[in-house]
């Protein structure tokens, strides 16, 4: 057993966050367990890629799948536990019926060098939900017409014409 893995099998929630000011975000995927909770810290393109990584997934795996996974976990995880995530993977697992997600390449105070968890095609679509929610809110708001603007253009009802600006966190 390689003991610098945390698997916290499935969890009760699982959530795509978003803190302070647009252009200075940071953001994190938070999952609970019954009592415990781990902060999977992210960069704002890591957000994004998981955000079409996870549509990628729901339309290839059929959508009677994963909707109640489980999980040979016995010893749920206590305790709190925050790490930056250099990799991030998803995936359909099989064995358990259940969505898969798992960080690697972080450093933790904990000997610990992998994180994986299992979550319910339920959770991994409204974690994806939530990933358009965080995009589109970072995105520049049209000083004309007050849509969020997008990072290949803008039509512009109000003037009647195009804006491109750059998205920013
Ligand atoms: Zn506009």
């Amino acid at each position: 057993v390689d003991n610098r893995r945390l698997d916290l099998g499935v969890v009760e929630s699982l959530q795509a966050e978003a803190f302070g000011e647009p252009g200075q975000r940071t953001f994190r995927v938070y999952a609970k367990t019954a009592e415990g909770a781990v902060s999977l810290w992210l960069e704002k393109e890591q957000v994004v890629m998981l955000g079409s990584a996870v549509e990628e997934l729901m339309q290839r795996v059929p959508s009677d799948l994963g909707g109640s996974p489980d999980s040979d976990i016995l010893k749920s995880f206590v305790g709190e536990l925050e790490v930056k995530v250099g990799s991030l993977a998803i995936g359909y697992d099989a064995d358990h019926s259940g969505f898969s997600l798992e960080a690697t390449d972080f450093t933790s105070d904990f000997d610990l060098n992998n994180i994986s968890l299992l979550a319910t095609r339920e959770q991994f679509t409204g974690l994806r939900e939530q990933i358009d929610e965080i995009v589109s809110a970072g995105r520049p708001r049209c000083p004309l017409c007050g849509r969020p603007l997008s990072a290949d253009g803008h039509f512009c009802p109000e003037s009647n014409g195009h804006a491109a600006i750059e998205s920013v966190n």
